[in-house]
């Protein structure tokens, strides 16, 4: 077999048409070696790689003494950049030289393990050392689970879910009481994607409006979904941006219109701005059927600073749900998803989307085990930079270097570029669409070779950036919380193998992330004149009980013009006003519509449209019960509480962030600390993340071994009681029992089955629980289709272990072979099951009896079927 160092020889010798087989870092010293660029531009770019492949050859074979042959001088490759990443080179005949790894880097400035860079260059391993043992790079516990038959209908190149969380997380959002919203933390890699599209998709009918905050992830997702459910037949254009062609984006919004749309992927700008016009009418007709917050996360990080409109869809939200349920429809499902959520981000978002509405927690959060933390001692700001380009010589590609803010990024960039990293991009906000989708393919080496082995950006970039193979993550700054600091290392290593955090802090570091961490919108200045405005133009509206009617169309004097994004700033103050226990929000009666006889469509859809607006931006509201008076000074106190609130939490993730700079404690520990929590909000949230620590700079760190990554404690989410009733002719059946039990004759199962599983799902059945052989029946997996939902949880019968799907009304089928467990017979909780036994099996408590002796109520299968 040639391997990819094979290859890469011949590259190198003039042989460019290998190019095509290769990948990884390979492929990106291809790229960088047959590149236009001058030679002294890239000599640090070709110097790293070439350790980065021989550091992997080394790593995969267990031997250091590997030789590239390479004909440096012609390509004018500067040798001194060799020597900087530590790399031999001996002159070989008149054109070529050879080079080989020299010693491991091991400045004394950086704590933590050296190996861990050859660790990291091993992926995707396995990591071979020299006395011949192998560890696997891989790090990821895995735990597959059968995926429910309707899922594997829509998506069919999915035959498991990741794991039993993953699972629990797209059943709930598929069948929960849709106004409830779902908190969903999934870590990376496990498949959250399908868990936010795949509920809406089941349905034979509606739109899924998915957040997303930035455009590559939305351009990047609708390259997915095409891929990921083609039997679902979706639009060509799935992402609504402003820079997308006029007429594909007028096809968005006509389809929007037909109600044709089955995806929206936006972001919170265009949907508080252009869309929510749209978005209100589908609503009212029930065809808005999810709406899903994807990197949910940020609505704290991100909505609290530079990207306000985070904040207000949770207000358009609100309002699509009223408009929902005013006109009689299902109001949509909410979902809001997320790898890693700390409290503090529950919290708010839990206040923002669900109010005083119910909402359920799915989540299950472990450590990620891929990545060793090296940590450089404190420096100046220059010697920093200095040790950034040195570092650069060393670390496995591709990189991202995080600073805090975008005029270091243009710096660091411009000194490694001088440095000969030609092969640099930096990345901000102020990069306009154009630019950064052409980053990111030459990063990425999407459709073309890689341009890029580093980025040099600040928090924007690489959030849910397809990019897996990410080794290195270098913070040039200090993150302002830890759970920042989490989210930005979390962008290495996402194919579950090795990758390094490398974290260069600097005097001052701290001061500037917490400014810019600061500015928080909740409550500000302008809310008061928000209020004002509205009720000042809402005083005529006081009734007697004290309640009156506001008007969030209201335009406060700061602004100049009614608009979308005004009305929902309007109710996102008094979200936050309700919050504050300043004032309670009360449900109105919605317009009663008839059309006229006369009325031609058009004017009945015009004048129904313009109730409908007026409906919405009307909230009636009372003062809090503990509120006299509500003047400014009451409501500035409020605002300060909040926004101390906001700093308190912040201020224990930022002595957390003090805390791993300490090095004192193990830093899977103080990880483990920032995702921990206990009955957070009113859905009770509880979080265990075990400590796990593969490879950190502290004096205690925990776990030993040098190389082999730890293995992470996961705590699987189970699906929470969804409160799911099964019809009132299933009830009468059970009379008051939790479980029915219904007998069968030897070969009568076989005969009923299909008549059987229509009649309980029919019924409000939403799971099964059967033997294997028995789940591969067209019956069984096909059980959907008499399901509103389009889906029901089907899982096979685990001897030791409960179903999952008994938190939903469920079917479950004994196996003849064995013996019912006791809690399916005599269930102390949960909801209504129907027990199917062979006729004469024995029961588990009294095994002289027949089960249908002494459990009652009893029925044979063909009494149950007759009176269903
Ligand atoms: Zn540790």
């Amino acid at each position: 077999m040639t391997t990819q160092f094979d290859l890469i020889q011949r590259v190198l010798l003039g042989y460019p048409e290998q190019t095509q087989n290769l990948s990884g870092p390979h492929r990106r010293l291809a790229d960088a070696w047959t590149s236009d660029l001058p030679g002294p531009e890239i000599s640090g770019d070709v110097a790293a790689l070439l350790g980065q492949v021989l550091r992997h050859h080394a790593a995969v074979t267990g031997r250091r003494n590997h030789i590239l042959e390479i004909p440096l001088d012609q390509r004018a490759i500067d040798r001194t950049a060799l020597c900087r990443a530590g790399l031999h080179t001996e002159r070989f005949g008149a054109t070529h030289h050879h080079v080989r790894l020299g010693d491991v880097w091991a400045p004394h400035w950086l704590h933590g393990d050296p190996h861990w860079v050859d660790l990291a260059c091993a992926s995707p391993g396995p990591f071979t050392s020299a006395d011949g043992t192998q560890t696997p790079t891989y790090a990821r516990p895995t735990h597959p689970v059968p995926v429910d038959p309707a899922v594997q209908a829509i998506a069919p190149g999915i035959d498991y879910y990741r794991s039993p969380s993953q699972a629990s997380a797209l059943r709930t959002a598929a069948l929960a009481d849709p106004a409830a919203t779902l908190h969903v933390v999934l870590p990376t890699g496990t498949g959250k994607t399908i868990v936010g599209l795949a509920p809406g998709l089941l349905r034979s009918r509606g739109t899924t409006v998915v957040v997303l905050p930035t455009i590559a992830l939305a351009l990047d997702q609708e390259r997915q979904l095409h891929q990921r459910f083609p039997a679902s037949k979706l639009a060509p254009e799935l992402a609504y941006y402003s820079d997308r062609d006029e007429q594909e984006r007028a096809a968005i919004k006509q389809r929007l219109r037909e109600g044709t749309q089955r995806i929206l992927l936006a972001s919170p700008e265009a949907l508080t701005g252009e869309l929510a016009f749209l978005l209100r009418p589908l609503a009212a007709e029930g065809r808005l059927t999810h709406f899903v917050i994807d990197e949910a996360h940020l609505v704290r990080t991100w909505g609290l600073s530079f990207r306000p409109k985070f904040q207000i869809v949770a207000s358009l939200v609100g309002e699509l749900r009223e408009v929902a349920a005013a006109g009689g429809n299902t109001p949509p499902r909410v979902v809001l998803l997320t790898a890693t959520l700390s409290a503090a981000s529950l919290l708010l978002n839990d206040q923002l989307f669900a109010g005083s509405a119910d909402s359920l927690f799915v989540g299950s959060a472990y450590l990620r085990t891929e990545l060793r933390y090296l940590l450089g001692t404190r420096a100046s700001p220059a010697d920093r930079i200095d040790r950034v380009i040195e570092a650069m010589h060393h670390l496995p590609r591709p990189a991202i270097v995080y600073t805090a803010k975008k005029g270091t990024a243009e710096t660091i960039a411009a000194r490694l570029k001088e440095a000969g990293f030609a092969r640099t991009a930096v990345f901000h906000g102020d990069i306009g669409p154009a630019e950064r989708l052409g980053i990111l393919q030459g990063w990425s080496g999407d459709g073309g070779p890689t341009t890029s082995d580093i980025v040099v950006g600040t928090s924007a970039f690489g959030l849910g950036v397809d990019q897996s193979d990410v080794r290195t993550v270098v913070h040039a700054c200090v993150p302002a919380s830890v759970d920042r600091y989490y989210q930005e290392v979390g962008r290495a290593g996402r194919d579950g193998h090795a990758a390094l955090s490398v974290w260069l802090p600097a005097d001052g570091d701290v001061t500037e992330g917490q400014q810019i961490e600061k500015t928080t919108v909740i409550g500000d200045d302008k809310a008061w004149k928000r209020w004002d405005a509205m009720r000042t133009a809402g005083r005529h509206t006081h009734q007697a009980d004290g309640s009156f009617t506001l008007d969030t169309g209201v335009v406060p004097e700061h602004n100049d013009r009614p608009s979308d994004a005004n009305q929902l700033w309007n109710r996102n103050t008094l979200v936050f006003m309700e919050r504050a226990g300043l004032i309670t929000v009360e449900r109105l009666d919605p317009p009663v519509l008839e059309r006229g006889p006369d009325e031609s469509e058009t004017a009945w859809q015009a004048r129904r449209s313009k109730q409908w607006a007026h409906f919405v931006r009307q909230v009636k509201v009372r003062l809090g019960p503990s509120v006299a008076n509500l003047d400014q000074q009451t409501f500035e106190a409020a605002a300060q509480r909040q926004r101390r609130q906001i700093k308190d939490t912040e201020s224990a993730s930022t002595a957390r962030i003090r805390r791993l700079l300490a090095k004192d404690e193990c830093w899977g520990r103080v990880l483990s600390e920032e995702y921990s929590y206990t009955a957070v909000g009113s859905m009770h949230a509880t979080q265990n993340v075990a400590a796990a620590c593969s490879g950190c700079p502290a004096d205690r760190h925990l776990h030993e071994p040098r190389h082999r990554a730890a293995r992470p404690l996961v705590a699987e989410a189970r699906m929470p009681d969804l409160g799911r009733q099964p019809s009132s002719a299933l009830e009468r059946l059970g009379a008051g029992h939790r479980s029915i039990v219904v007998t069968y004759a030897d070969d009568r199962l076989r005969r009923s089955l299909s008549t059987l599983i229509q009649a309980c799902v029919t019924n409000g059945v939403r799971g099964i629980a059967a033997p294997a052989p028995l789940l591969a029946l067209p019956a069984i997996r096909s059980a959907a289709r008499f399901a509103d939902e389009g889906i029901v949880a089907v899982d096979p019968l685990r001897t030791r272990k409960a179903p999952v799907c008994l938190a939903l009304p469920s079917l479950l089928i004994a196996d003849p072979e064995g013996t019912p467990p006791m809690s399916w017979l005599a269930p102390t909780r949960g909801p209504l099951r129907v027990v199917v036994v062979p006729e004469h099996m024995n029961d588990p408590e009294y095994p002289d009896e027949a089960i249908k002796n002494i459990r009652s109520p009893h029925w044979n299968i063909d009494d149950f079927l007759r009176r269903l």
